[in-house]
Order: C-alpha cells, then structure tokens, then sequence
C-alpha cells in the first residue's frame, strides 16, 4: 500500500501526479514527494519499524514507492559508532560517526538514493536509468542496474580518480567520460534526459532519488534509542542530503516516534568549491555558482541543485556552513583514520576537517552530542592520501633484521608490553 499523494512543488505549492517530472511547470520550482502523513501515523510504530530487516526499507512507509522495492533491498542501516577516541582528539563529550563508508553494495551514502531512484523507476516502467556522477553515484546506479536488469548510462566527468572509474567500469554498463567538470556533465544529461526519455536518477526522477537520502537521518535517530542528536555535521555536494537529513527528524517529529530536539545541521565542503557553505556565511539566500577546484571530486559541484534549500535548511535551525582546504581535508581523513579505524574518502576528511574548524570556532558546543555524516570509503580515493602516509622499510625475513628494525624504530627502548607467555607444554 502507498501512502505517497504525489508531488508538490516546493515554492509555490502547486500539486502534481507521480509521474516522472521534477520541475514545477508554473513557477520551475523543485518538485517534492507529497505522502499522507495522517494514514502513515496510523500505520507506522516505533515496534513496526524494529521488527523489519536491518536495512534501510524498514521506513519504507515515508519513502516514495506504491509496492515493495524491487531494487537494493539490502541497503543501508550502516554502524553509527561511539567515537570516543575522536571526541577525545577533539575535546567532545559525546561523538558518533555514521558510517555509510560500508554501505551496501558500493560503499557510500548513494546506495541509497539508488535503491529508491531504481524501485521507483521500475514502477514507472523504464527500461533504461542513466545518471550524471560525481563518483560514488555512478558506482550505485551501475552496480544496482544490473542487479535489477536495468540497462544504465553513466556520464561522467573524465578525470575522476581511478578507484571510481574502475568501480563503475567494473559492472560492465554504459560509461560515457565528458572533458570538463560536473556541471558540464549535468548540463548535457538534462538534454540527453528530455531527448531519449530514459530515467535519470538525479535529473527527472531526482524527487523519488532525493527521498531515499532520509533513512540516513532515520537510521541516525533510531541507533540513538529514538533520540535525534543536538548537532549533525553533513557534507554538501548538491545540498540534498543536508536537507534530507532535516526533514527526516521532522517527520519523526511529526509522526510522534520522537520528541523534536531542534537538531542543528552544520554543511560541510571544500573550499575549491564552496557554493554552498559561501553563501551561508556571507549571508546570501542564493548560490552564486563557482568553478570547482578541489581533491574532493565527489562533492566538486559549482552551481548545486539544492543548494537554494541546503542554505534555508541550515538557516531554519539555526545551523551553519564551512569550508576546508585540500591539506585540511587529508589531515582529516587521516585523524578519523587514526582514532577510528574508520578510512573515509575526501568528502569523508572535509567533514571531519569542518567538524574541527566549527568546534574551535565555537559554533558546535563542546558538551552535546553531536554527529559525522560520513559518506564514502577511502579506497575510492586512494590518490588524496598517496605519499601522505608513512613508507614502512623492507627487512630480510629474519629475526635478526626485525630486532633490529625494532630497536631502531623504538629507539632502545624495550617494545615489550604484553602478558608473558609460556611455552607450551601439552598435558
Ligand atoms: C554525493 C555525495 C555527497 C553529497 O550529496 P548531495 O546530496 O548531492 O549534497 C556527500 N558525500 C559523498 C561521498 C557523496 O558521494
Ligand atoms: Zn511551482
């Protein structure tokens, strides 16, 4: 059973049917998912939800499908981890890391706007789905189209690190490399979009795509005890996720599962592209688009289609917005790494870098909880951290040689440490 009405533009209101359209043909505004939130308080409980599968369709009440999903059934309810030797480095009380780095199948947040994006583009019966990719989307739309029969086009920037292309070429789709950046890429596929009439996750199907961004926000307040946590800090690309993760805790809100907290939400992106996060501290309501430069490729876009509702989210709840270098983002992925254990990709270390920059700024108080949106896996983005990590030397295979190395390396301080073990001696 649905409980979707339809779609709803988001400036002026208008109403219009599930259909695979996504601009308001009156005002050009966003269209929204439009649900009955009457019936899904009926039917939605904290006890229902828990009784399901640890995946990410346990909501699937507040997501924007008729049936079952048909696609990614398995994604999402990733770790959110205590991260107390984090807290520690940066003087918190009480720190948690949501950890979509281990997302299933492609390791990032995006599996989940595709199992959504596929589900709903099945239901529309489309045989082909295509998408405009940062990196990590490209990845979930190959990935999950095969799984689903789906024949994909993935359009792509061409100089985006190797471990993204090859973890798109890899699923053996349709890759099409465009010279330039993103925002080129995006222009062409809009045409190609209207052209060919296939589905485009994140152009005219983005309101059903954007959706699945929320059971990130869900799945944060459910690991909590039902608890939405005082501050998030989110990274910022096309400024979806940022604003998914606010409507999330309002309709739990809404629907009575949790008590409204007023969550702030912090954005987070790279300097060499920073559309978003500009605007927010200047004060601006609107992006002024930019030309991304920057390491951080998965959330390099200079004119962000959210962006106008990333700044309002941030604004509405008091939040805020900042931005890191490419030598503050490295040192970001490797302080997460080294406390953690956890590898994130560049979008990950902006996050942890933006996190840091806020609380020593005084913007994030040190003394409530507060939580790192991480999105992506470090593997991906091997090239951001080469060379920036110790060389470890080559030894013979000897003891000899690595009592050596040992004494070297502690420098004749004894490395032992551990409980004495006997020899063993069979009874
Ligand atoms: C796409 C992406 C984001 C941000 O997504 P938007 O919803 O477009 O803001 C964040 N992190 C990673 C790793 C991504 O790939
Ligand atoms: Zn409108």
């Amino acid at each position: 059973m649905s409980f979707v009405k339809g779609l709803k533009c988001r400036e002026c209101n208008r109403s219009y049917p599930k259909e695979p359209i996504h601009v308001c043909s009156y005002c050009f505004g966003p269209l929204e998912v439009d649900y009955e939130y009457d019936e899904i308080k009926k039917a939605l409980t904290r006890e229902k939800i828990q009784s399901r599968g640890k995946n990410m369709w346990r909501y699937r009440e507040l997501l924007p499908i008729d049936g079952m999903p048909t696609v990614g059934e398995q994604v999402g309810f990733t770790p959110l981890i205590r991260a107390n030797n984090l807290a520690k480095a940066l003087g918190v009380k009480e720190l948690y890391v949501k950890n979509d780095s281990v997302n299933f199948p492609t390791f990032s947040f995006k599996d989940r706007v595709v199992s959504t994006a596929l589900s709903k583009a099945k239901e529309f019966g489309f045989k082909t789905v295509a998408c405009a990719t940062t990196g990590n989307l490209g990845n979930a739309v190959a990935a999950q189209s095969v799984q689903a029969n789906l024949e994909s086009y993935i359009f792509m920037p061409a100089d985006l690190e190797q471990g993204k292309i090859l973890g798109t070429l890899i699923y053996d789709t349709n890759v099409v490399k465009i010279s330039g950046n993103y925002d080129g890429v995006n222009r062409l596929c809009a045409e190609i979009a209207s052209k060919y009439g296939w589905a485009f996750v994140n152009i005219n199907i983005r309101p059903y795509y954007g959706e699945g961004s929320k059971t990130y926000g869900y799945e944060i307040v459910e690991q909590l005890g039902w608890k939405a946590p005082k501050h998030i800090v989110v990274p910022m690309a096309g400024g979806s996720l940022i604003m998914k993760i606010g409507k999330a805790i309002k309709e739990f809100a809404k629907l009575g599962l949790i008590n409204e907290v007023g969550t702030k939400l912090y954005g987070a992106q790279a300097s060499g592209s920073a559309p978003i996060s500009t605007a927010v501290k200047n004060g601006w309501d609107m992006i002024k688009p930019v030309r991304p430069n920057t390491i951080a490729q998965s959330i390099a876009i200079g004119n962000p289609a959210d962006g106008y509702h990333a700044i309002k989210a941030i604004k509405e709840c008091g939040g805020w917005a900042e931005d890191v270098t490419d030598e503050e983002l490295v040192e970001g992925i490797k302080l997460l790494a080294s406390t953690e254990g956890i590898f994130t990709e560049t979008a990950g270390g902006v996050t942890v870098a933006v996190t840091k920059k806020l609380l020593e700024q005084g913007r994030i108080p040190k003394d409530e909880s507060i939580v790192i949106s991480i999105t992506g896996n470090g593997l991906k983005t091997q090239e951001a951290v080469l060379g920036k990590v110790k060389t470890p030397k080559i030894i013979k295979a000897n003891l000899a040689a690595f009592d050596e190395l040992l004494e070297s390396e502690t420098k004749g301080q004894s490395a032992s440490g551990g409980p004495k073990v006997k020899k063993a001696v069979p009874v």
